[in-house]
């Protein structure tokens, strides 16, 4: 891998909160902690460190032959983690409750079949029929195709004979961060999957 590409390799940054919010190229990730916006974790440990301590925790590292950012000054090994020191958002924001949320929400299928027939065969379906009081929110809307909302009109998922898959919850704006699969790194998963259970075990 030459040095273009290491600059370009994705960084996961954490809000204050060590909640994912978004990647960076691993340049920007220097970047922002040169100027001390941020510090990068050591994800084994979770030890945080500057761009000297962190120059320090990788020359003792050199011998390993891992891949280095190096400048007159500096040996980097490319961070693969970052922790804003003080941008809190949007983590303490609720997601908002909108079309394209929800689709996101599940996926793009279908909470009764499972079918993901493409979003213009999708509705917005309330699980408790709004003619029998059901409110549009996230706990009472789902995804559903067409011939599942058809058979439910306005029955409940019992008695139109449907099972939803899972019951719907409000997203947390952490289940929304995206990302790729081909760019995710090892070490993300314990920030990953730490936010994964955060919103599991919220009220
Ligand atoms: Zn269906």
């Amino acid at each position: 891998m030459n040095a273009e590409n290491v600059l370009q390799r994705p960084t996961l940054v954490l809000n204050r909160r060590w909640m994912p919010i978004r990647t960076a190229p691993v340049q920007d990730a220097i970047g922002l902690v040169a100027k001390g916006t941020a510090m990068i974790i050591e994800p084994e440990s979770f030890e945080t460190h500057d761009l000297l301590s962190w120059n320090d925790f990788s020359r003792a590292r050199e011998r390993f032959g891992l891949v280095m950012i190096r400048s007159p000054r500096l040996a980097l090994v490319p961070p693969e983690v970052i922790l804003l020191k003080t941008y809190e958002g949007p983590g303490g924001r609720a997601v908002v409750f909108s079309r394209k949320n929800l689709f996101k929400r599940d996926r793009y299928t279908c909470q009764y079949c499972g079918l993901q027939p493409g979003p213009e065969e999708l509705t917005v379906d309330h699980v408790v029929p709004r003619s029998r009081g059901g409110v549009s929110s996230w706990e009472n809307c789902v995804l559903a195709c067409v011939d599942c909302n058809k058979r439910k009109a306005d029955l409940s998922p019992a008695q139109a004979g449907l099972r939803l898959r899972k019951s719907p919850k409000k997203p947390s704006w952490k289940a929304l961060v995206q990302v790729p699969s081909r760019d995710r790194r090892e070490s993300w998963d314990k920030f990953l999957s730490r936010a994964y259970w955060e919103v599991e075990l919220e009220p």
